[in-house]
């Protein structure tokens, strides 16, 4: 597998699974079937398939430093109840195991896990089932957390467990093991590797910045899911918890790497995931580079 080589620093895509698992109509419940047709010539077959499914790419991504080796989000995971995903429901594949090995690692060499936000697609490979119990998959790994988004996420785990699965099985194991590291969104973890806020999509989510100026990566998380929200900022997903903070965070975004050479890797993109953010009409466009 070819990484993305800045320097010292080699990014690597750790996917798990592609496909079309929700209708655009319903996944952007404002975009509306005529703004959809308006879009299919540029969307189709790529970013939306001939059904009308927005195809998403579920996948981390594994920066290895001369220091570390940084796993930015875990994906949905094996073994995990998700009764109200069926495409993610009890899960049992070996695709993430694979797709760690092609980057030469094992699940051993993995030194910090980054959660862009506690949602089940980002989270599940946190843990892994061992004797009827989750457990660290990653055991030497700290768990970088933003602090609110931990916080928000534990309060409704507490009120209602049975409406957030993926915090009972993915991410209080972790703080039950100690391997948990409470961060603000904006932490800089070290000079080549920085977290950047980007609200909206959840209460405290943060993407990933690495590199330096002129040679960087801005791993997104899921501060975008699709180039319609490129072309389209203001466009929310229904699992928004703030979209038109979502909206505001991606003109912000956009505005500042539209004329730079970073390259973004957005998370849910389907393969290849990395391009470069450029103007469009009054939006933005996403140019992949493979
Ligand atoms: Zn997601």
């Amino acid at each position: 597998m070819t990484p993305i080589t800045l320097k010292d620093i080699e990014i690597y895509p750790i996917v798990e699974q592609q496909g079309a698992f929700f209708k655009a109509l319903e996944f952007f419940p404002a975009l509306g079937r005529e703004r959809l047709d308006e879009n299919s010539s540029w969307l189709q077959p790529h970013y939306i398939d001939a059904d009308g499914g927005v195809v998403l790419c579920v996948q981390g991504f594994v920066i290895k430093t001369s220091h570390h080796n940084i796993l930015v989000d875990s994906c949905v995971g094996n073994h995990k109840s998700r009764p109200t995903r069926s495409f993610w429901n009890m899960m049992n594949s070996d695709r993430f195991e694979k797709a760690l090995a092609a980057a030469g690692l094992t699940v051993n060499d993995i030194d910090y896990v980054m959660c862009t936000h506690l949602h089940g697609d980002h989270v599940g490979w946190n843990t892994r089932l061992e004797n009827g119990r989750w457990v660290p998959t990653f055991p030497k790994a700290r768990y970088i957390m933003a602090d609110r988004e931990l916080a928000h996420w534990t309060a409704r785990e507490k009120d209602n467990p049975a409406s957030v699965p993926w915090i009972t099985d993915s991410v209080l194991p972790i703080i039950a093991a100690k391997r948990e590291q409470i961060v603000r969104s904006d932490f800089a973890f070290s000079e080549t590797v920085q977290l950047m806020p980007t609200p909206g999509h959840t209460i405290d989510h943060f993407s990933v910045l690495v590199g330096r100026p002129g040679a960087d990566v801005l791993i997104t998380g899921d501060m975008i899911h699709s180039p319609l929200q490129g072309k389209y900022p203001e466009l929310g997903m229904l699992a928004d918890y703030d979209s038109p903070q979502a909206a505001q965070t991606r003109r912000k975004v956009f505005d500042r790497f539209c004329e730079e050479p970073t390259i973004l890797c957005a998370t849910h993109f389907p393969t290849p995931s990395t391009g470069r953010v450029r103007r469009w009409d009054g939006g933005y466009k996403f140019v992949a580079v493979d």
